[in-house]
């Protein structure tokens, strides 16, 4: 047996011992299957190198999307694919298709969703932070009443700061709910804090069903609202939303349907 052929022999268990010190499992499992398709296609040895590694970074970002999508919470994953946009002409098709690359998260930048109850807001901001988390950005959804949750028990326990940085790993956070449970003036210094330690450093998506006019109301403050306010608007983009409640929309078109059937 000469040296090379010992060498060849020896190459399958030394690929897999290679790929996973290079924890590159990808390449452990296709490279055989990719050099007999290089050798059937005469593909360059630069070809077949770049086609293997393709596939371990595509397998590589997959499994973190799916990642990301998994540890952001959401309480369902809805997507934009799933959004009737014809249901909603107030809603501009171009912001909307901006926001859908992700490129507001790189520049820190906030987004705020206004409008009333069944109208779509939680579905978007679902639909958008799945997108963000396709782009390859962390992303942590929750209510409102639940970020204030977090944050008085971080204070309680005298680690508020700890918390704020813990957070701000997050490169989007989305904030549901505003203004269906009033806080108390604690709650909305704590909210203030959120907003304050991710101005410029960490994107925001809001949604609500009040105007900012009314957010007084429900932060029990009129001067803290409006300095979250000013923080929150600085660099963001605000879709205020208009029109009929989807699910007010989905139940009169399923009684008219009815009617016709009961008149056929
Ligand atoms: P909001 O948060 O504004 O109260 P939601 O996003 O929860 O409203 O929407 C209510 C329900 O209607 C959800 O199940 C949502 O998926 C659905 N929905 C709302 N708007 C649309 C739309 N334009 N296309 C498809 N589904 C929609
Ligand atoms: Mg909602």
């Amino acid at each position: 047996m000469t040296t090379t052929a010992a060498t060849k022999d020896g190459l399958p268990s030394m690929i897999a011992y290679l790929t996973r010190v290079l924890k590159t499992p990808t390449i452990g499992a296709f490279w055989e299957e990719l050099a007999e398709q290089a050798r059937d296609e005469n593909w360059s040895h630069e070809e077949y190198l770049a086609a293997l590694l393709q596939r371990q970074v595509a397998d590589r970002e997959s499994k973190g999307t799916v990642m990301r999508i998994r540890t952001a919470h959401f309480p369902q994953v809805k997507t934009l694919g799933d959004f009737n946009l014809a249901h909603l002409p107030s809603l501009r098709r171009d912001v909307l298709a901006h926001l859908a690359t992700g490129t507001f998260v790189a520049k820190a930048e906030n987004v705020i969703l206004l409008g009333p109850p069944g109208i779509g807001k939680t579905h978007l901001a679902i639909g958008l932070g799945v997108k963000a988390a396709h782009a390859g950005y962390s992303v942590l959804f929750d209510t409102a009443s639940n970020w204030i949750t977090r944050l008085a028990e971080a204070h309680q326990a005298g680690r508020l700061e700890a918390e704020l940085k813990k957070i701000r790993r997050y490169k989007l956070i989305i904030i549901d709910e505003v203004g269906y449970i009033p806080f108390d003036q604690d709650a909305a210094n704590l909210f203030f804090q959120l907003i304050a330690s991710r101005y410029e450093q960490g994107s925001v998506m809001v949604t609500s069903n009040l105007p900012f006019g009314r957010w007084g109301e429900t932060f029990s403050d009129d001067v803290v609202a409006a300095a979250m306010i000013d923080r929150l608007v600085h660099h963001a983009e605000v879709l205020t939303l208009t029109g009929d409640s989807y699910r007010t929309r989905q139940r009169r078109e399923l009684l008219a349907k009815e009617k016709r059937a009961g008149r056929d």
